[in-house]
């Protein structure tokens, strides 16, 4: 199937927040043909709405669906789709320094296949919810239990888009680390289980001195906005910051950990648990 971008989305319209109609023989339902974003809008005190570059997820959607064997909106409709929605939403965005509008579009395989087989129709949708943080830290140091079983990505599968599937399966790592108090879960490559990957909803980054480091892209992390943008702001800002394999035991030994999201802004890690071998 070829994936196109843009031309076979007709024009959507604004409706009510409800429930949607979909058949069972859906894509998305029975193959998780799905990929998502995750913005936020901010009211600022002089009355403006800000979005942060919704270029760039439109730009992860499009690269998504590649992978995922689906149609795309192009980054125009995205865009132009991203703003009506706030627009529309503008009684909901929080007063600034009390939260945000965080706003989740949707694409998915809703057109009905039975074998084993990209869906026929697609459906984007975009809704909205008020936030504050994502944490019940705040912003307050996070508790991070690092997963020595459970993987959430493996090289030339789908860790690095953002597709509904790779949340269904952190699903359980994180319940069970929530359940001793954790915060979140942090995961390991799957292949020599001691290069650090991600966190189920962020990016991590390692400092040590004056140096940042990342784990690379590789295909198996998500290509966050925010982690891009800490990249720019810390070299602006004379750190050297690095991209490349970052090992448990460079974890450990670090000044100061912190992960980055649209959801979790940049959250500082107070305390790290690592109960694998070393
Ligand atoms: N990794 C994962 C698994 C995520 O779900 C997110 C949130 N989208 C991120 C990293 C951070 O990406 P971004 O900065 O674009 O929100």
């Amino acid at each position: 199937m070829k994936c196109s971008i843009g031309e076979s989305f007709s024009k959507g319209e604004l409706v009510p927040f409800g429930n949607i109609e979909i058949n069972p023989a859906a894509g998305v339902l029975n193959y998780g043909q799905a990929l998502f974003e995750g913005l936020k809008a901010y009211k600022t005190e002089d009355g403006n709405i800000l979005l942060f570059r919704p270029e760039e997820n439109g730009t992860r959607m499009i690269n998504g669906a590649e992978r995922m064997c689906m149609p795309a909106p192009s980054v125009d409709q995205f865009v132009q789709a991203v703003k009506a929605t706030v627009l529309a939403n503008e009684r909901w965005i929080p007063p600034p320094g009390k939260g945000s509008l965080y706003i989740r579009p949707l694409l998915m395989g809703s057109g009905s296949v039975l074998g084993l087989a990209p869906a026929p129709e697609y459906t984007f949708l975009i809704y909205v919810s008020p936030v504050g943080n994502y944490f019940k830290e705040g912003l307050s140091p996070i508790n991070l239990l690092v997963e020595t079983e459970m993987h959430r990505a493996t090289p030339g599968g789908t860790g690095g888009v953002k597709t509904i599937g790779n949340y269904a399966a952190v699903l359980k790592a994180q319940g069970a680390a929530k359940a001793k108090g954790y915060s979140d879960v942090l995961y390991l490559d799957s292949v020599e289980k001691k290069y650090l990957e991600e966190v189920s909803s962020c990016n991590i980054f390692i400092v040590k001195g004056n140096t940042i480091s990342t784990p690379d892209i590789k295909g198996t992390i998500l290509p966050g906005i925010t982690r891009k943008s800490i990249i720019d702001v810390a070299r602006d800002q004379g750190f050297q910051v690095f991209e490349k394999p970052v090992t448990v035991d460079a974890l450990l030994d670090a000044d100061e950990v912190f992960c980055t999201g649209t959801a979790v802004v940049v959250s500082p890690v107070g305390s790290i648990t690592y109960l694998g071998k070393r």
